[in-house]
């Protein structure tokens, strides 16, 4: 068993250090929001800091998950951030997602100081988290991945190195690009479907059990036909990711078309209130 540090007990990142302190590793956590440190700590035992650095002296790994790029490098980088608490060989796993550049960045700056790097963002959502079942996608050398994967494992279902630093975050692209137009579709779908006059839940038992069906579908269709969104994966966390994903496109020069347009949807979204509701709420501007 090792000693983790966790930075960053919000939706993902509370109930994934909890399978850590619950798979036996002696666990100490940070959180920008003292009392909610307080909260963990009274639920799961182990201990909290009142900064990343405190968080991560004596620690094998630290392991974070917190907003965005910016968020990323305040818990990183400065007297209190974690680097600088941090002893040589020691591992940083980033849970976050963020963009390549800022991975690569702070790679660089933990290489120069001795410690390892994972890029390691999570798909599977608030569920995933909870049940321990996330898909995760790492980035960074065989021997750091080699090292965190048996740590990861305590919330993974699935957890793979795609290549280098950045590789995992280029990953996770590809899994918010599949996402946007397929939620997209399928709020066209459904919304058709009720202006038509049908039912939706018999005409998804029908197709979904066809070339359409889709975990979307079968996992959220109930809820987008109620006006219900909440799922955990806010509107302003995917168009922070979709951002993320054209400016990446716009480097390698591929095209992003449907992925472009459905970010300008949940603009509309975020317009209409919509900012903090899951990213099945695209079907609320179809009326
Ligand atoms: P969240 O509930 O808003 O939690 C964010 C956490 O980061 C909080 O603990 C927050 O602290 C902390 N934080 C933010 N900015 C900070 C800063 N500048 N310094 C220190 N701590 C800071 O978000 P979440 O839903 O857990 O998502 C976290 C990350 O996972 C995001 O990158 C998101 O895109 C990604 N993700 C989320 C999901 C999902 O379903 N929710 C799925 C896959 C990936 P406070 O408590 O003080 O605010």
């Amino acid at each position: 068993m090792a000693k983790l540090a966790f930075l960053g007990l919000g939706v993902m990142g509370a109930p994934m250090a909890g399978h850590l302190k619950a798979a036996g590793h002696d666990v100490t956590v940070f959180n920008r929001t003292r009392s909610k440190a307080g909260d963990w700590v009274a639920r799961h035992g182990g201990a909290w800091a009142e900064t990343p650095r405190q968080a991560a002296e004596g620690a094998e790994f630290v392991l974070c998950c917190v907003g965005n790029d910016d968020d990323l490098r305040q818990v990183c980088l400065g007297p209190d951030g974690a680097f600088a608490g941090m002893q040589p060989g020691a591992i940083f796993v980033d849970h976050t997602t963020v963009s390549a550049a800022v991975t690569r960045e702070l790679a660089r700056a933990a290489r120069d100081l001795g410690l390892g790097y994972v890029d390691a963002p999570v798909s599977g959502g608030q569920a995933g988290a909870e049940n321990g079942q996330l898909s995760v996608m790492c980035g960074g050398s065989g021997a750091d991945f080699d090292a965190a994967a048996p740590v990861i494992d305590a919330y993974a279902r699935i957890c793979r190195r795609m290549g280098d630093v950045g590789a995992g975050q280029i990953t996770k692209m590809c899994n918010q690009i599949a996402i946007a137009g397929l939620v997209q579709a399928l709020s066209e779908s459904l919304a058709f479907a009720k202006k038509s006059g049908l039912e939706v839940e018999k005409v998804v038992e029908v197709i979904s059990q066809g070339a359409a069906g889709s975990w979307q579908m079968a996992n959220r269709h109930k809820t987008m036909d109620a006006g219900q969104f909440d799922h955990g994966f806010a509107v302003d966390w995917m168009r922070k990711d979709l951002a993320i994903c054209l400016a990446a496109a716009d480097e390698v020069g591929a095209s992003l078309p449907v992925t472009a347009l459905v970010d300008q949807f949940y603009k509309d979204v975020q317009r209409m209130g919509g900012g903090r509701w899951d990213t099945s709420s695209l079907i609320a501007r179809l009326g």
